[in-house]
């Protein structure tokens, strides 16, 4: 055997070759990371990247090597300390969860174990089920349901909507396509329905026309009887009715849509009821809102975002359908290099089977260690939490004469504006729309914007395990600070 080791040593790995090394930099890396989260209070939520750090990311493809710890300090200087801002206790854009440190540690270790989740015979694969399980509980939906985990609300919504599709086409739409169906489909929600629908609509061949948007009532949620309206007339001219699509908290204010209504309108109609539960499906866990969903576990199919409320970091949705039948053979297909074995690791269940992707990651785990580190009802409390917290923020405003509130506020989105005596709608959000971009320049607070029934207004979503109401107070405050400071400088027009 002499020389072999020699021949062993000419082949390359990227292990490291120093495992020592390795750990004293990885904990270093892990100490770093906690004092960054310790410290994010400190820290603004957000600001602009100097144009050094911008070029940085013009560096052409490395060709040799470099030291870890030295990528890590450019990792450090050029991205740490340029993030989003979501986990930041005054980070309240759009719609988004804050993440969590057992989370990441849950996304490091699926990582090391580097498992696919297609399927297969091992634990990864057994674990992935039981957080769909765990969905399923949390909704109310029966364990006869099945579900999968995806990358976020917009898949798991397409997961639904295909289901959908192809249970209420007439035809073997998967064999013959959407140009064999009969009679064309039509598909319902408010007009208050996240985009990601009508892109869901497009990818499924059936149009964007084929998603009608129905008018919303005052609190903006679904009017029912011009749903009725909608699906006796499209039925009239020759369309068949398929799917109506609830929202359980609508992107734009957090309306709720009825969602027992909406379950008896289908069940009359025949229509697929899909519930959008991005942001409220999670409702469900929280003791003192969960009426505020009633009706989602009547659903057919639900989609829910981890990543939201429950504050997985990026990326991880759900999908939901009730009949796990019509769920499979939506997208099964079983090509003879993915048969399964009767023993070992080719024996387990093939979960690509529920959805559009062959290669799965392990986007289970850190949701898992989350839940079993706090349980489930401390979620529920948090998302109770931010519901109060949402609710303070708008009684705060209605006592503030200089501040407009703009919609109701159901859930933790509050919709409101500054006023400014004798302006025009478009002076108004020029004014709001400066307001908003101080915050965040100024490193305060990170809001987001965005029109209700026509008129613009400033929009916080409290999505946020870290926010404190003295945030909300301090939030208004400096609204206040910036409104006097803009509207002297402003020369009125
Ligand atoms: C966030 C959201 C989506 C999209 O979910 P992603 O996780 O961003 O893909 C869909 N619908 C609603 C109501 C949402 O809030």
């Amino acid at each position: 055997m002499d020389g072999l080791p020699e021949t062993i040593a000419t082949e390359e790995t990227l292990d490291p070759r120093d495992w020592a090394d390795m750990q004293a930099l990885s904990r270093r890396i892990v100490d770093d990371a906690i004092g960054y989260l310790k410290d994010v209070r400190d820290r603004p939520p957000w600001r602009e990247m100097p144009a050094e750090v911008r070029a940085f990311f013009s560096a052409p493809l490395p060709r040799g090597p470099a030291p870890l710890a030295d990528v890590y300090g450019d990792v450090a200087r050029n991205v740490m300390a340029y993030p989003m801002g979501n986990i930041h206790p005054r980070f309240w854009s759009w719609y988004m969860g804050s993440s969590n440190f057992t989370g990441a540690l849950g996304d490091f270790l699926a990582a090391i174990q580097g498992s696919n989740l297609g399927g297969g015979n091992h634990a990864a694969g057994l674990m992935d089920s039981q957080v769909v399980d765990w969905c399923k509980e949390m909704v109310g939906f029966p364990a006869s349901a099945s579900g999968t985990l995806v990358s976020g609300g917009s898949m798991a919504n397409i997961i639904g909507l295909t289901v959908a599709r192809n249970v209420k086409a007439g035809v073997d739409v998967r064999e013959r396509g959407v140009g064999a169906i009969p009679r064309p489909l039509r598909f319902y929600a408010s007009d208050q329905v996240h985009s990601c629908h009508r892109k869901a609509m497009e990818a499924l061949g059936l149009g964007n026309r084929a998603l009608r948007r129905i008018p919303t009532d005052a609190g903006l949620r679904i009017d029912i009887d011009a749903l009725k309206t909608a699906i006796a007339e499209d039925r009239e001219a020759g369309f068949k009715p398929a799917c109506v699509i609830g929202t359980a908290g609508t992107v734009n204010t957090g309306a709720v849509d009825d969602l027992q209504a909406l379950a008896r309108a289908a069940a009359e109609e025949d229509l697929w009821f899909h519930v959008d539960g991005c942001i409220g499906a999670l409702i469900a866990i929280a003791p003192e809102s969960r009426s505020l969903v009633a009706g989602i576990e009547q659903a057919d199919s639900i989609a829910l975002d981890p990543h939201k409320w429950l504050h997985a970091p990026f990326e991880a949705g759900c999908a939901l359908v009730r009949d796990a039948s019509a769920h499979r053979n939506t997208f099964a297909v079983t090509p003879e290099y993915l048969e399964s074995a009767p023993r070992g690791l080719a024996s387990g269940e093939w979960l690509f089977d529920y959805g559009l992707q062959t290669s799965r990651g392990f986007r289970a785990l850190k949701i898992w260690m989350a839940l079993k580190e706090h349980g489930v009802e401390k979620f529920g409390r948090l998302i109770d939490q931010n519901i109060a917290q949402a609710r303070y923020l708008t009684r705060l405003v209605e006592a503030e004469p200089a501040l407009e509130l703009m919609a109701p506020t159901t859930i933790n989105i509050a919709s409101f504006r500054h006023r400014l005596a004798g302006a025009s709608e478009e002076r108004l959000k020029a004014f709001n729309t400066e307001i908003m971009l101080r915050l965040q320049e100024e490193g305060i607070a990170v809001l987001s914007d965005t029109t209700v029934r026509g008129r613009h207004c400033l929009r916080v979503a409290i999505t946020n395990h870290r926010t404190r109401r003295d945030d909300l107070d301090l939030l208004v405050a400096e609204m206040l600070r910036l409104g006097r400071e803009i509207g002297a400088a402003a020369t009125p027009t």
